[in-house]
């Protein structure tokens, strides 16, 4: 079995080493036997809607943000066709706010998002930093948590069709105020979890891996061997009690 990994702009967006991310899947599907290649989709490549299982975006600074935003918002019908077309997503803070319709940065500069989702950013004059710690459900009747460390100016607010990733447990999310974090559009996930995210909620990982083997070979979700996950759920117990003893605080 095979997985197609779009990176969109990895030289731009990839703070707090949300570059982790891919070396999590890559080494869960290695250790299952299934080959992933990951391909980097930088400024002016092509995105050819079917070509790749999943599309990932990492976070940025506004002015990284700033320089791929333009190229980016016009991939907003490739996107949605590759997306709606079954492809899975993972989209993290400043690429999570670009999968929106705008990010209104701290200079009031509006950057142009690929709309995928239905929401909005607009900078605040602190920055949301801290431990965060969610709940969230995926599947029907399946609650589990995700642990991460937050740190950006944006609030998000979600439009009236957007359905959100989790219910804030501990730190800001979205806004410091509705109580939800990220975005979800079926297999396309938005967050503001880095840490890098995916090492200390394993789960999470193989959610998105099973969700690319579903577009890769067209039939459903698989149920993946489980691994040896000691580590990473000890990982994510000092991140969710992290989360519960200093979740957000403004700075
Ligand atoms: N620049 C955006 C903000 O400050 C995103 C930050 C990030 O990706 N960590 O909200």
């Amino acid at each position: 079995m095979k997985v197609v990994v779009g990176h969109l702009y990895p030289d731009y967006l990839n703070i707090y080493a949300d570059r982790g991310n891919m070396a999590v899947l890559a080494a869960r599907a290695a250790w299952r036997g299934i080959e992933l290649e990951v391909r980097g989709i930088g400024l002016g490549d092509r995105l050819v809607p079917g070509e790749h299982d999943l599309l990932y975006i990492g976070g940025g600074q506004d002015r990284e943000q700033a320089l791929i935003a333009p190229d980016f918002a016009g991939r907003a019908t490739a996107l949605e066709e590759a997306l709606l077309g079954g492809a899975a997503a993972l989209a993290v803070c400043g690429g999570y706010q670009l999968f929106g319709r705008y990010y209104r940065d701290r200079g009031g500069v509006e950057l142009p998002g690929a709309g995928f989702f239905d929401l909005h950013t607009v900078a605040g004059e602190r920055r949301m930093i801290g431990d965060v710690l969610l709940s969230c459900s995926l599947e029907p009747g399946v609650e589990r948590t995700l642990a991460g460390f937050e740190n950006h100016a944006g609030r998000t607010i979600l439009g009236p069709s957007a359905e959100p990733l989790g219910r804030v447990v501990a730190g800001f999310g979205n806004d410091g105020e509705s109580g939800y974090e990220g975005c979800r559009r079926g297999r396309a996930l938005g967050t503001y979890l880095h840490g890098p995210l995916l090492p200390r909620n394993p789960w999470l990982a193989d959610w998105l891996l099973a969700q690319a083997l579903a577009h890769s070979t067209g039939g459903e979700p698989p149920e993946l061997e489980p691994l040896p996950d000691d580590l990473e759920a000890a990982a994510h117990e000092v991140s969710a009690e992290r989360a519960h003893e200093r979740g957000g605080r403004f700075d």
